[in-house]
């Protein structure tokens, strides 16, 4: 296992890559933002790189300069030279965690509880996610609220209670059955993974990707005790934690037993695409992480394989959307067409363009928690484009991005839908089998 330095032991043709060219600045948020060179992903790289020339110490000023990047991946499309800055960035990050650069008594604290605890098993994540449920269905967070109370509370603690989500009636696991045998002919076994964040908040999410697979001839295998895919893990820089939770779903999802492992988040695709670069120095399991990379499929990817059977009847929902694009999605996997080529199949569905649609929305995993104000500002500005189109419902394959949507509607009052493109597919399903 690598201890030492990450940056040092990376492939050094890796780290050489940039050619400084500098064609993937204007497509960086944090660089348009400040137009300062270190926050532009050829900077970001050149300090990444002086770390691995031993001409730099890993300092504090770099480590918040590795946690300002969005990690959004913008700059690797747009890179000529194919520099491979998501591997750059979680050793970069994983550097700055194992020597403790930014370690402090409250953020050790909130690291603790969270990456390294509550999503190591998510049956504690389960148990915080039935306590808030019940908090709000007993009306106690409208409750608490309107008393004003929360008006004591730092102004920051304030905004993350207003961001709290609204945890779903039922969770993946009483909704989905282990097994959901394909409608009609079976043509190929598949597993779904229902994640962490993504089963408390868009449990329906999951079950609309479950139905619509069955509709498609799949035969869907869905445990109800799932783990973590890591990526919450290996993005912040807890890269033996990433490895561990990568062993334990290739375990539990055995790569050669399933025509494909569908994941319905665009950022949990993204990582869960790569478990055999985190697990290249583990012989026991880095043949299976190879054949493994190979079946994990975005929904959209694997419907558009597997060509889907156009609904029949029309959505319910207004007929106007529009697609943002998640990162992950779009950057991390190149899934940019599948999505769009999903919705424009729906009958009675208008798919308007969304300028600046692969633009990150500030969600960026927990970045709208630790960098408010760069993320609310990508807010707005995401906001201000759907706006412009004069949809009433934005489609997005990500859970992160539907939250950060979600919370940016309500704060500014719109009329606003955000919802998985997944789930209107569903929905034409069903309108036609009820019509
Ligand atoms: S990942 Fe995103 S924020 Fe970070 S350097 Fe690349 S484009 Fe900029
Ligand atoms: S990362 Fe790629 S696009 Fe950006 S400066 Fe380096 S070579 Fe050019």
């Amino acid at each position: 296992m690598k201890i030492a330095s990450h940056l040092k032991s990376l492939d050094y043709s890796v780290v050489q890559q940039c050619m400084h060219c500098g064609l993937c600045l204007p497509t960086c948020p944090t660089y348009d933002a400040t137009k300062l060179e270190r926050n532009s992903p050829r900077g970001r790289i050149a300090l990444m790189r002086a770390i691995a020339d031993d001409r730099l110490d890993v300092t504090k000023a770099f480590g918040e300069e590795m946690y300002f990047c969005l990690g959004c991946l913008a700059c690797q499309t747009a890179c000529p030279a194919g520099v491979n800055y998501a591997e750059l960035f979680e050793h970069a990050r994983a550097e700055i965690e194992e020597q403790r650069i930014l370690a402090n008594p409250k953020r050790n604290f909130i690291r603790g509880f969270t990456v390294r605890w509550l999503f190591m098993d998510l049956r504690r994540l389960e148990l915080l996610g039935k306590a808030l449920r019940l908090y709000q269905q007993l009306g106690l967070q409208a409750l608490v609220r309107r008393s004003g109370i929360l008006n004591v509370l730092p102004k920051r603690l304030r905004e993350l209670e207003a961001m709290t989500p609204r945890v779903c009636d039922k969770f993946s696991a009483e909704l989905i059955a282990p097994v959901t045998p394909a409608v009609g002919e079976k043509r190929f076994r598949v597993a779904m993974l229902t994640g962490c964040a993504q089963d408390l908040t868009f449990s329906d999410v999951n079950r609309d990707t479950v139905e619509v697979l069955a509709t498609n001839g799949c035969e869907v295998i869905t445990p109800p005790d799932q783990s973590c895919c890591g990526s919450l893990h290996a993005h912040n820089g807890e890269w033996s934690l990433g490895q561990q939770l990568a062993r334990r779903n290739i375990d539990q999802f055995p790569p050669d037993q399933f025509d494909a492992i569908i994941t319905n988040a665009g950022g949990c695709g993204s990582h869960l695409k790569h478990y055999a670069k985190l697990l290249v120095d583990d012989p026991a399991y880095f043949k299976r992480a190879e054949l493994w990379d190979a079946k994990v499929k975005d929904i959209h990817e694997w419907l558009a394989q597997i060509k889907i059977r156009n609904p029949k009847s029309e959505t319910p929902s207004p007929t106007v959307v529009t697609y943002h694009e998640s990162c992950h999605l779009t950057h991390g996997q190149k899934v940019v067409s599948q999505p769009r080529e999903i919705l424009r199949v729906i009958p009675g569905l208008k798919l308007i363009e969304l300028p600046e649609a692969s633009w990150c929305c500030g969600s960026a995993g927990i970045y709208n928690l630790t960098q408010p104000e760069m993320a609310g500002q990508l807010l707005d500005r995401k906001l201000k484009h759907i706006k412009s189109t004069g949809a009433k419902v934005v489609a997005t394959g990500n859970p992160g991005c539907l939250l950060q949507l979600i919370t940016g509607a309500k704060q500014q009052g719109l009329e606003l839908r955000a919802v998985h493109p997944i789930t209107l597919l569903a929905e034409a399903y069903r309108a036609e089998r009820a019509g």
